[in-house]
């Protein structure tokens, strides 16, 4: 069983549901300390689950099941996307094909520019969502469930060119740098992503505070 993100003498293995670049390669300097072997379910031959749930947290177990089923593994599920207000909370579910081929990060960027254009700063509030979801086994009734979002607004142009997605045209909240301004250390500290694996990691450790 996976009892919690710390070092054990017996390495724990955990599949990760995604097949996202971008949030594999965070998810890697995220886990670098946390003693578990954490493994991309494309490097064990698994698929990318089909997204059919109308929430981020469907999608999300969705994403998790398949890839615990298909491994036989424990299996970690991020569904994540940004929010516009002004566009009724758009791109939202659909971010990484909002364009309409699955990913075209420079095509869904002018998209959301396009949509937004005119529109004044005021009105670009947005905010980035990141569901996580670590299932024991595909069976598992008890799924851990963290949340957590990440505020800002959409900018009138890109800048930058770190990381992936809609990092160039979203400023966050109480900082002048887009996120593909900042470097990847500090954008883990702050992001949805960051703030939703930090959420897991205490739970995990309230529930089985022995290791
Ligand atoms: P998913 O794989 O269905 O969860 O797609 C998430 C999509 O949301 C990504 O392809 C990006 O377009 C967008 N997204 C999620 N998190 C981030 C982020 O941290 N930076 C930029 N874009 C993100």
């Amino acid at each position: 069983m996976l009892w919690r993100f710390a070092a054990r003498p017996t390495m724990q293995r955990i599949v990760l549901a995604s097949s996202n670049r971008g949030k594999l390669a965070e998810f890697g300097e995220m886990f670098a300390d946390s003693g578990l072997e954490v493994v991309a379910q494309a490097s064990l031959g698994v698929e990318d689950a089909e997204e059919t749930g109308l929430t981020f947290v469907e999608n999300a177990l969705l994403k998790a099941r398949h890839a615990a089923q298909s491994t036989g593994l424990p299996a970690l599920a991020d569904d994540s996307g940004l929010c516009v207000g002004h566009l009724h909370n758009a791109p939202g579910l659909y971010s990484a094909r909002y364009s309409g081929g699955h990913g075209d990060d420079a095509a869904n960027n002018a998209k959301l520019l396009q949509a937004l254009d005119g529109v004044p700063a005021a009105q670009r509030g947005a905010f980035f969502i990141c569901v996580l979801v670590l299932l024991q086994h595909a069976e598992d009734p008890a799924p851990l469930i963290a949340e957590a979002r990440w505020h800002g607004r959409i900018l009138e142009a890109p800048r930058g060119s770190n990381g992936f997605g809609y990092n160039p045209v979203f400023l966050p909240d109480g900082y002048t740098l887009s996120v593909a301004e900042m470097d990847t250390a500090l954008k883990n500290r702050l992001s949805h992503r960051g703030q939703a694996l930090a959420q897991l990691r205490q739970r995990l450790a309230e529930l089985h505070p022995a290791a």
